[in-house]
């Protein structure tokens, strides 16, 4: 259970009922107001060293920018919502890109208001839309300490039309279990070999765990789907992987295997990546290998296209092989 080292809030949140009641569940923890959650000075000013001390605080605000962004992979939008950052630190993670050292959790308490709009939108359109309500942060992890997926999905089962979904690398689904949701959910659970968790995830949950949660999800009624994200090419990659997916066949229920699918990311990583992870986990392994990266937009790496190709064909006939009734969403 995550126990934060110190509170920053803006002085508004206490006129919102979650905000109420999360300064009350930490009224033992240091507090300190703040102007504004995107910019806390004394963070700012912190070394890079100082990154996993800094995702030991918790950041308390108001969200104040809704914009829906199209989506065309698992959903149409990808959509703000109750948290951004994480007190997990993979070493890829892609919040670092925009948050750069400052990616720690950062809790939104006017959830009513994002709730509202996607709600609205869902039912003033034709088709049915997919909203992704987890590309900032880790839902299954906030909801350990806002309860705000059980409070979404609780206010969400009622509309006429429309889907969420969102992604973890959680196990704690207990929660979620006896939840009247509808088939309105999809939970997509991100897996990568236990030697790469071990290095490179640090603070998620274990292999077996998230393995464990997709079966009781499914049993539960959940649409679940398996994201092998992102794929890193270590040297002992296609011995992990093959593992992996063959571990997946064998763990997966048979409820899972019937209609689970599969999205495939290939990492991308950067600059600012290798700046923070040099100093913050001078120990851990190094994720940029220049021999098969290459440049992709500002300060940005990803894997050159001809390691794709050959790649992406390995994942391909691993699935086809171990799941060959399951659909390959994409790989990118
Ligand atoms: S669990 Fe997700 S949000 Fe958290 S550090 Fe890892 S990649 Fe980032």
């Amino acid at each position: 259970m995550f126990k934060p080292k110190a509170i920053y809030f803006e002085e508004n949140i206490e006129n919102y009922t979650l905000g109420k009641e999360l300064l009350n569940k930490y009224k033992d923890v240091p507090m300190y107001k703040i102007q504004s959650h995107n910019n806390i000075e004394e963070m700012r000013k912190k070394s890079n060293a100082d990154f996993m001390d800094m995702k030991r605080n918790l950041i308390i605000g108001i969200r104040k920018t809704h914009r829906f962004v199209p989506n065309h992979k698992i959903s149409d939008y990808l959509v703000p919502y109750t948290s951004s950052g994480c007190t997990a630190a993979c070493m890829y993670c892609y919040l670092v890109c925009n948050y750069n050292k400052c990616a720690y959790l950062r809790l939104f308490v006017n959830r009513e208001k994002m709730l509202d709009k996607i709600i609205q939108t869902s039912e003033k359109s034709d088709k049915e839309l997919v909203f992704e309500i987890g590309s900032n942060s880790d839902l299954i992890l906030e909801n350990t300490i806002t309860n705000n997926l059980v409070w979404t999905i609780e206010n969400f089962k009622n509309t006429t039309k429309g889907k969420l979904t969102f992604p973890t690398k959680f196990s704690m689904v207990d929660d979620l279990l006896n939840l009247n949701h509808r088939n309105k959910i999809i939970i997509r659970m991100s897996v990568n070999p236990e030697e790469i968790i071990n290095k490179v995830e640090f603070g998620t949950s274990r292999l077996k765990e998230r393995i464990k949660a997709i079966n009781k999800l499914k049993d539960a009624g959940y649409d679940v789907g398996i994201l092998v994200a992102p794929v890193i090419f270590v040297d002992n990659w296609k011995e992990l992987y093959t593992d992996l997916i063959q571990r997946l066949q064998k763990d997966l229920s048979n409820k899972v295997k019937k209609d689970v699918f599969f999205e495939i990311i290939f990492m991308t990583y950067s600059y600012v990546h290798t700046k923070i992870n040099s100093e913050a986990f001078p120990k851990a392994i190094n994720l940029y290998n220049k021999d098969i990266m290459t440049g992709r937009g500002k300060g940005k790496y990803w894997y050159k296209s001809d390691v794709r190709k050959e790649r992406e064909l390995f994942f391909k006939e691993q699935l086809n092989k171990y799941f060959p009734n399951n659909k390959i969403a994409y790989i990118v």
